[in-house]
């Protein structure tokens, strides 16, 4: 039988190209746009990143790494499936503003894995239908009641709107997957998290998340820099979750403390490089992109239990495997 630390869960981030500039950001970092001619003459735009020094000490190059190509993306998500990989969730970056982000969904889903696509909600409604048959779970963000709260919060003053429109579409067409709303809660908007509850549980004009997942504010990536506007202290996070799960008992509340975050992912990034977290860093431990099978398999038992932790905080997944499939 499978231990819990054989199947685990990946995060690709596809991109760190996204529309929004969010402060508290900790997903891929942020490509340079490069234009190159290719073989027929024809201009072609790519996406490239500078590597971090891990990535340096990693592969011993400073030389900036491509974004996976569609081909170097299936092959990495077959290798690491091939390892255990079992659930891949989607995200960057906005995931949406791949061109190819269809045809990596529904490679993942033709894996046999149960696929999680994050996405801000911008790019979203006109590209649903070419795949929304392939994922089980979207996810979408939302920060404030209101688009001044999200504007505090630093998101585009559209990502409200966006995201009511789809739990509105959402409403009038019941969707096959599950829905999760993301919130990072910090001292900005801590104050309005009820009202939060509120518009997305006692609003009869949009369909309810099945998840609300509330994530507290963490000081990695441009989160680190700044941490004096947003951190809240472990106790004041505890706290309004526990009155949010009290004054919504109807909605499945699942709060990510920054203990719950720390070592509990493996991220794929945009260039191909697996990497692990601790509380303010990235760590890479492997280049997918050349790793043998055999290696990888060797550096995933070395972090057993980063997989443990992966699968506990995505265990409200689990619950809804038995009715997805
Ligand atoms: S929308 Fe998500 S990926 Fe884009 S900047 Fe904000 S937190 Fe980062």
């Amino acid at each position: 039988m499978a231990s819990d630390a054989d199947e685990f869960v990946i995060d690709y981030w596809v991109t760190g190209a996204c529309d929004m500039e969010c402060p508290f950001c900790y997903g891929a970092r942020r490509p340079v746009s490069k234009t190159i001619r290719r073989k027929d003459g024809k201009k072609k735009e790519i996406r490239e990143y500078v590597p971090s020094e891990e990535t340096i000490a990693l592969t011993n190059s400073t030389a900036a790494r491509p974004e996976m190509r569609l081909e170097q993306a299936k092959y990495v998500l077959e290798k690491l499936h091939r390892v255990g990989a079992r659930t891949i969730s989607i995200g960057g970056g906005e995931p949406l503003v791949r061109t190819d982000i269809s045809e990596i969904i529904h490679f993942a889903r033709s894996l046999g894995a149960l696929v999680y696509l994050s996405t801000n909600g911008t790019y979203l409604m006109r590209r649903y239908s070419d795949f929304e048959t392939a994922i089980d779970v979207l996810g979408l963000p939302l920060d404030g009641p209101t688009v001044e709260v999200n504007a505090r919060m630093g998101r585009r003053s559209y990502l409200l709107a966006n995201v009511e429109e789809i739990l509105r579409y959402f409403k009038c067409h019941p969707p096959i997957h599950l829905v999760r709303v993301g919130t990072v809660l910090s001292k900005v908007n801590a104050q309005d998290m009820m009202a939060i509850g509120n518009f997305l549980f006692r609003n009869s004009a949009i369909r309810a998340p099945d998840v609300w997942r509330i994530y507290q504010f963490e000081r990695i990536g441009r989160g680190r820099s700044n941490q004096e506007l947003y951190k809240i202290s472990d106790a004041e996070f505890n706290d309004i979750c526990r009155s949010l799960i009290a004054a919504f008992p109807q909605a499945n509340i699942r709060p990510r403390s920054n203990a719950a975050h720390k070592d509990a992912y493996f991220f794929v990034t945009p260039d191909g490089v697996l990497q692990i977290v601790d509380e303010t860093h990235h760590i890479s431990i492997a280049d997918l992109l050349t790793v043998d099978q055999n290696h990888l398999v060797n550096l995933l038992s070395l972090h057993s239990h980063t997989s443990i932790k992966a699968n506990l905080n995505r265990d409200w997944l689990d619950d809804h495997i038995r009715y997805l499939r």
